[in-house]
């Protein structure tokens, strides 16, 4: 018999997020510092433009690209951004959504990514799925942008490089100067740079730089997933100089074929939430970060996360999943570093939990250090 599933599904291993949630299933009542979506619900003015959309019939396909209103508005915030005149403007199932439809459109295999290590998870497996090659570019132990680094691993064959600020899993926001250095290097070399900004305004010590700024090649990637809580209504946008148009309009034309229009009352929650302040609970977030940084920074080797809601922190003997065993039986539910690595040397940890649980979380992995 001819086997059933196709190899490539093969090239995708999902084993260490399983072995995580193995072990998880056994626990009553964790304190879960593995959750990455906000710990607050999506603000009552977005829940209401929804119900509005539904109860007002907005049920149907929308335009391939989006709603026309939602995406002008998105395009009046680019170009009002990074100064872009006529942007090229995409509405996507989420940013895994969009990341899909970017592979899709760009990667031919034997095509190298350039992937700053450590990195989100989706990267790997579907560039690897699509037969590119990730080269990854080690950030350890500091995970700034080390241009660099990246400058050296660039060859005839890169495709693109991607950039994640704020970082999942480091929590780190890559600084004005290595951004601006990084763009230097990618427009000399004619690269193309993909932007995952999804936790942009998850900042805590002022906003983040975007290499939008800076370098023409871009597509940025923007979701409303973290920044309104709204995880499950899959919305993200992708947006691009004009010169960029045509890779869009490819991503445009499989959208087509594949998710064929982001979920259409929620274009009009998330238009909305295009001016819906949140940054009273981005504070809130801010003080999460201090909470955990503060209980951990004298026993653990951990960067300050500037950014998103993550903490990656060094195992204190050595390898993240033997200190992941050790924490999820003392019911604290963390992520091995090689999930999001090539390496094995730390562990995730997630604030995206209520303070008083941070405290008890912290408390018991202080015991484990
Ligand atoms: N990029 C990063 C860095 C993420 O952490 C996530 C969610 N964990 C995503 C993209 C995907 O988000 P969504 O598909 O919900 O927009």
């Amino acid at each position: 018999m001819t086997k059933l599933v196709a190899d490539r599904t093969s090239l995708i291993d999902a084993s260490g997020i399983r072995k995580v949630f193995a072990l998880a299933a056994e626990l009553e009542n964790p304190i879960n510092f593995s959750i990455g979506q906000p710990d607050f619900d999506v603000p009552e003015p977005l829940k209401q433009e929804a119900i509005k959309a539904i109860e007002g019939g907005l049920n149907k396909y929308s335009q391939t690209a989006g709603d026309k209103e939602f995406k002008d508005k998105i395009a009046a915030r680019v170009t009002a951004e990074f100064g872009w005149e006529d942007p090229a403007v995409l509405v996507a199932s989420g940013v895994s959504g969009a990341l899909l439809l970017s592979f899709l459109s760009l990667i031919n295999p034997g095509d190298e990514v350039i992937i700053p290590d450590p990195y989100f998870v989706i990267y790997k497996h579907v560039v690897n799925l699509l037969g590119g090659k990730c080269v990854f570019v080690d950030t350890y132990p500091d995970f700034k942008l080390h241009v660099d680094r990246i400058a050296d691993a660039i060859t005839e064959k890169t495709k693109m490089i991607i950039l994640n600020s704020p970082c999942n899993p480091t929590g780190v926001v890559y600084a004005q100067d290595e951004i601006e250095a990084l763009a230097r290097v990618a427009t000399e070399k004619d690269i193309l740079v993909m932007t995952d900004d999804i936790y942009e305004q998850f900042s805590y010590d002022g906003p983040p730089t975007s290499i939008a700024k800076h370098h023409e090649k871009v597509l940025v990637l923007r979701g409303f997933s973290k920044s309104y809580a709204m995880t499950g209504w899959r919305l993200a946008y992708v947006a691009a100089p004009a010169s960029m148009r045509p890779v869009v309009e490819e991503m445009t034309k499989i959208q087509q074929y594949t998710f064929v229009c982001a979920p259409t009352p929620f274009q009009k929650a998330a238009s909305a939430a295009l001016d819906y302040d949140v940054s009273d609970l981005v504070r809130g977030y801010s003080k999460k970060r201090d909470l955990l940084y503060a209980g951990l920074k004298d026993k653990f080797e951990l960067v300050r996360p500037g950014g998103a809601f993550y903490a990656f922190i060094k195992a204190p003997n050595g390898s993240g999943t033997e200190f992941v065993t050790r924490a999820i039986k003392n019911n604290v539910l963390v992520i091995p570093g090689n999930v999001f690595s090539e390496k094995d040397t730390h562990f995730r940890v997630s604030f995206a939990t209520t303070d008083e649980k941070i405290q008890q979380g912290v408390e018991v992995l202080r015991g484990l250090a």
